[in-house]
Protein backbone atom coordinates (compact mmCIF):
# COMPACT_ATOMS: atom_id res chain seq x y z
CA UNK A 1 0.00 0.00 0.00
CA UNK A 2 1.38 3.68 -0.84
CA UNK A 3 0.45 6.60 1.00
CA UNK A 4 -0.09 10.16 -0.70
CA UNK A 5 -1.40 13.05 0.30
CA UNK A 6 -3.35 15.64 -1.22
CA UNK A 7 -1.17 18.60 -2.80
CA UNK A 8 -1.84 22.00 -0.04
CA UNK A 9 -4.60 24.21 -1.22
CA UNK A 10 -3.83 27.61 -3.28
CA UNK A 11 -6.42 29.73 -1.78
CA UNK A 12 -8.44 30.22 -4.85
CA UNK A 13 -11.73 28.85 -5.88
CA UNK A 14 -10.55 27.31 -9.06
CA UNK A 15 -7.22 25.49 -7.48
CA UNK A 16 -9.15 24.15 -4.59
CA UNK A 17 -12.02 22.72 -6.28
CA UNK A 18 -9.58 20.75 -8.67
CA UNK A 19 -8.25 19.26 -5.22
CA UNK A 20 -11.98 18.81 -3.63
CA UNK A 21 -12.66 17.19 -7.36
CA UNK A 22 -9.76 14.51 -6.99
CA UNK A 23 -10.20 14.18 -3.55
CA UNK A 24 -14.49 13.36 -3.86
CA UNK A 25 -12.62 10.54 -6.92
CA UNK A 26 -11.01 8.86 -4.36
CA UNK A 27 -13.25 9.62 -1.57
CA UNK A 28 -12.76 5.87 -0.55
CA UNK A 29 -9.19 5.94 -0.35
CA UNK A 30 -9.36 8.43 2.18
CA UNK A 31 -7.64 7.55 5.21
CA UNK A 32 -8.35 10.92 7.09
CA UNK A 33 -6.81 14.16 7.37
CA UNK A 34 -3.57 14.43 9.63
CA UNK A 35 -1.31 17.20 11.31
CA UNK A 36 2.20 16.38 10.07
CA UNK A 37 4.24 18.56 12.72
CA UNK A 38 7.37 17.78 10.57
CA UNK A 39 6.41 19.98 8.05
CA UNK A 40 3.94 22.18 9.83
CA UNK A 41 0.82 21.55 7.68
CA UNK A 42 -2.73 19.50 7.35
CA UNK A 43 -2.45 16.64 5.04
CA UNK A 44 -5.13 14.48 3.41
CA UNK A 45 -4.22 10.95 3.38
CA UNK A 46 -4.84 8.65 0.33
CA UNK A 47 -4.25 5.04 0.16
CA UNK A 48 -3.32 4.09 -3.26
CA UNK A 49 -5.19 7.25 -5.14
CA UNK A 50 -6.27 7.78 -8.60
CA UNK A 51 -3.67 10.44 -9.38
CA UNK A 52 -4.97 12.00 -12.93
CA UNK A 53 -4.21 15.45 -12.65
CA UNK A 54 -0.92 15.17 -10.75
CA UNK A 55 -2.22 16.44 -7.47
CA UNK A 56 -0.45 13.89 -5.37
CA UNK A 57 2.06 13.13 -3.46
CA UNK A 58 4.06 10.50 -1.63
CA UNK A 59 4.43 10.22 2.00
CA UNK A 60 6.19 7.92 4.18
CA UNK A 61 4.75 5.52 6.57
CA UNK A 62 7.30 6.44 9.45
CA UNK A 63 6.15 10.14 9.03
CA UNK A 64 2.41 9.33 9.43
CA UNK A 65 3.41 7.46 12.63
CA UNK A 66 4.06 10.80 14.19
CA UNK A 67 1.29 12.65 12.95
CA UNK A 68 -1.90 13.30 14.60
CA UNK A 69 -5.16 12.15 13.18
CA UNK A 70 -7.94 15.04 13.05
CA UNK A 71 -11.11 13.87 14.63
CA UNK A 72 -15.05 15.59 14.57
CA UNK A 73 -16.45 13.78 17.30
CA UNK A 74 -20.53 13.77 17.00
CA UNK A 75 -22.62 15.93 18.84
CA UNK A 76 -20.18 19.03 18.39
CA UNK A 77 -21.90 20.67 15.30
CA UNK A 78 -19.83 23.64 15.77
CA UNK A 79 -19.18 23.39 11.85
CA UNK A 80 -22.40 23.42 10.90
CA UNK A 81 -24.62 25.16 12.90
CA UNK A 82 -23.41 28.77 12.44
CA UNK A 83 -22.46 29.83 8.85
CA UNK A 84 -21.44 26.99 7.18
CA UNK A 85 -19.47 27.55 4.60
CA UNK A 86 -19.95 24.00 3.24
CA UNK A 87 -20.75 23.04 -0.19
CA UNK A 88 -21.26 19.77 -2.90
CA UNK A 89 -19.85 19.46 -5.88
CA UNK A 90 -21.35 18.38 -8.52
CA UNK A 91 -19.70 15.65 -9.04
CA UNK A 92 -20.53 14.41 -5.92
CA UNK A 93 -24.55 14.14 -6.03
CA UNK A 94 -24.08 11.02 -7.35
CA UNK A 95 -23.13 9.80 -4.38
CA UNK A 96 -25.76 11.17 -2.23
CA UNK A 97 -29.02 9.69 -1.33
CA UNK A 98 -31.93 10.51 -3.63
CA UNK A 99 -33.60 12.71 -0.76
CA UNK A 100 -30.41 14.90 -0.22
CA UNK A 101 -29.55 15.16 -3.77
CA UNK A 102 -32.83 16.58 -4.14
CA UNK A 103 -32.48 19.20 -1.45
CA UNK A 104 -29.00 20.30 -2.99
CA UNK A 105 -30.34 21.02 -6.65
CA UNK A 106 -32.54 23.78 -4.80
CA UNK A 107 -29.39 25.38 -3.16
CA UNK A 108 -27.94 28.57 -4.61
CA UNK A 109 -25.11 27.40 -6.89
CA UNK A 110 -21.69 28.84 -8.58
CA UNK A 111 -19.92 27.45 -12.29
CA UNK A 112 -16.28 27.17 -11.20
CA UNK A 113 -14.13 26.74 -14.41
CA UNK A 114 -11.05 24.39 -13.58
CA UNK A 115 -8.56 22.36 -15.15
CA UNK A 116 -10.78 19.58 -15.09
CA UNK A 117 -13.70 22.05 -17.40
CA UNK A 118 -16.30 23.84 -15.38
CA UNK A 119 -17.18 22.29 -11.93
CA UNK A 120 -21.04 23.51 -10.30
CA UNK A 121 -20.50 24.32 -6.37
CA UNK A 122 -23.67 23.92 -4.35
CA UNK A 123 -23.90 26.13 -1.60
CA UNK A 124 -25.21 24.49 1.66
CA UNK A 125 -24.98 27.07 4.56
CA UNK A 126 -28.63 28.37 3.81
CA UNK A 127 -30.50 27.64 7.24
CA UNK A 128 -31.39 29.31 10.31
CA UNK A 129 -27.84 31.83 10.91
CA UNK A 130 -26.28 30.30 7.51
CA UNK A 131 -26.48 26.62 9.60
CA UNK A 132 -26.17 23.83 6.83
CA UNK A 133 -29.42 22.36 5.30
CA UNK A 134 -28.16 19.16 6.67
CA UNK A 135 -27.85 20.14 9.78
CA UNK A 136 -29.34 17.93 12.46
CA UNK A 137 -29.97 20.90 15.43
CA UNK A 138 -31.35 18.20 17.93
CA UNK A 139 -28.73 16.04 18.00
CA UNK A 140 -26.31 18.50 16.39
CA UNK A 141 -25.04 15.49 13.64
CA UNK A 142 -25.18 15.87 9.98
CA UNK A 143 -27.98 14.18 8.44
CA UNK A 144 -26.04 12.87 6.16
CA UNK A 145 -23.44 10.78 8.31
CA UNK A 146 -26.44 9.70 10.40
CA UNK A 147 -28.06 8.13 7.73
CA UNK A 148 -25.89 7.19 5.96
CA UNK A 149 -22.46 6.71 7.34
CA UNK A 150 -19.38 9.46 7.65
CA UNK A 151 -18.25 8.71 4.06
CA UNK A 152 -21.56 10.04 3.14
CA UNK A 153 -20.29 13.59 4.64
CA UNK A 154 -19.59 16.22 1.28
CA UNK A 155 -15.79 16.02 0.56
CA UNK A 156 -14.88 19.41 1.58
CA UNK A 157 -16.94 18.75 5.06
CA UNK A 158 -14.66 15.38 5.40
CA UNK A 159 -11.02 17.50 4.63
CA UNK A 160 -11.69 20.84 6.99
CA UNK A 161 -11.27 20.24 10.75
CA UNK A 162 -10.99 22.54 14.08
CA UNK A 163 -7.89 20.86 14.94
CA UNK A 164 -8.97 20.63 18.30
CA UNK A 165 -10.02 16.96 18.70
CA UNK A 166 -7.10 14.05 17.54
CA UNK A 167 -6.07 10.60 17.99
CA UNK A 168 -3.30 8.87 17.86
CA UNK A 169 -1.70 5.58 18.83
CA UNK A 170 -2.37 6.10 22.63
CA UNK A 171 -6.20 7.24 21.89
CA UNK A 172 -7.65 10.53 22.18
CA UNK A 173 -6.65 13.59 22.10
CA UNK A 174 -7.09 17.79 22.56
CA UNK A 175 -5.63 20.35 21.60
CA UNK A 176 -3.30 22.89 24.20
CA UNK A 177 -4.63 26.05 24.76
CA UNK A 178 -2.58 28.49 23.30
CA UNK A 179 -0.79 27.43 20.83
CA UNK A 180 -0.08 28.74 17.90
CA UNK A 181 0.16 25.69 15.63
CA UNK A 182 -1.71 22.13 16.79
CA UNK A 183 -0.06 20.43 20.04
CA UNK A 184 -1.73 18.11 21.74
CA UNK A 185 -2.00 16.04 25.00
CA UNK A 186 -3.43 12.77 25.88
CA UNK A 187 -7.61 13.31 27.04
CA UNK A 188 -9.90 10.61 29.32
CA UNK A 189 -12.83 10.01 27.61
CA UNK A 190 -14.80 12.17 29.70
CA UNK A 191 -12.83 15.18 29.13
CA UNK A 192 -13.40 14.82 25.55
CA UNK A 193 -17.20 14.89 26.18
CA UNK A 194 -16.54 18.03 28.38
CA UNK A 195 -14.72 19.53 25.35
CA UNK A 196 -17.76 18.48 22.44
CA UNK A 197 -19.99 19.52 25.15
CA UNK A 198 -18.37 23.22 25.49
CA UNK A 199 -18.45 23.18 21.55
CA UNK A 200 -21.69 22.29 21.65
CA UNK A 201 -22.57 25.02 23.79
CA UNK A 202 -21.14 27.40 21.32
CA UNK A 203 -23.52 27.46 19.16
CA UNK A 204 -26.44 26.47 20.73
CA UNK A 205 -26.39 29.72 22.96
CA UNK A 206 -26.39 31.88 19.83
CA UNK A 207 -29.51 29.86 18.46
CA UNK A 208 -31.09 30.31 22.03
CA UNK A 209 -30.33 33.92 21.87
CA UNK A 210 -32.06 34.60 18.83
CA UNK A 211 -34.98 31.98 19.68
CA UNK A 212 -34.21 29.57 17.14
CA UNK A 213 -35.46 25.79 17.74
CA UNK A 214 -33.37 22.81 18.20
CA UNK A 215 -35.17 20.73 17.08
CA UNK A 216 -38.71 19.79 15.16
CA UNK A 217 -42.04 20.03 17.22
CA UNK A 218 -42.21 17.96 20.03
CA UNK A 219 -38.75 16.63 19.64
CA UNK A 220 -36.41 16.45 22.10
CA UNK A 221 -33.47 18.99 22.65
CA UNK A 222 -29.94 18.36 22.30
S1 LIG B 1 -15.70 22.48 15.52
FE1 LIG B 1 -14.44 20.65 15.11
S2 LIG B 1 -15.52 18.95 16.06
FE2 LIG B 1 -16.96 20.67 15.86
S3 LIG B 1 -18.03 20.33 13.92
FE3 LIG B 1 -16.26 21.64 13.50
S4 LIG B 1 -14.61 20.24 12.93
FE4 LIG B 1 -16.18 19.03 13.93
S1 LIG C 1 -22.97 18.51 5.10
FE1 LIG C 1 -23.05 17.67 7.15
S2 LIG C 1 -20.98 17.86 7.98
FE2 LIG C 1 -21.14 19.22 6.20
S3 LIG C 1 -21.69 21.21 7.08
FE3 LIG C 1 -23.57 20.14 6.47
S4 LIG C 1 -24.28 19.13 8.35
FE4 LIG C 1 -22.12 19.67 8.62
Amino acid sequence: MALYMLRQPPGTWSGDVELLVAAAENRRRLLGVYWLPSRGILAAVFRDPVDRWGLFERISEEELRHAYRMECPRGCGYCCALRSGAFVLETELRYLPRWARRIVERQPSRVVETRMGPVRVYMLGTGPLGSCVFFNPRTATCRLEEEAGREAKPIVCRLTYCTLFATGPRGRLLRLPGSKTPKYRPATRREWEEAVKAMRERWLSEWRRRGLPRGPPGSRGV
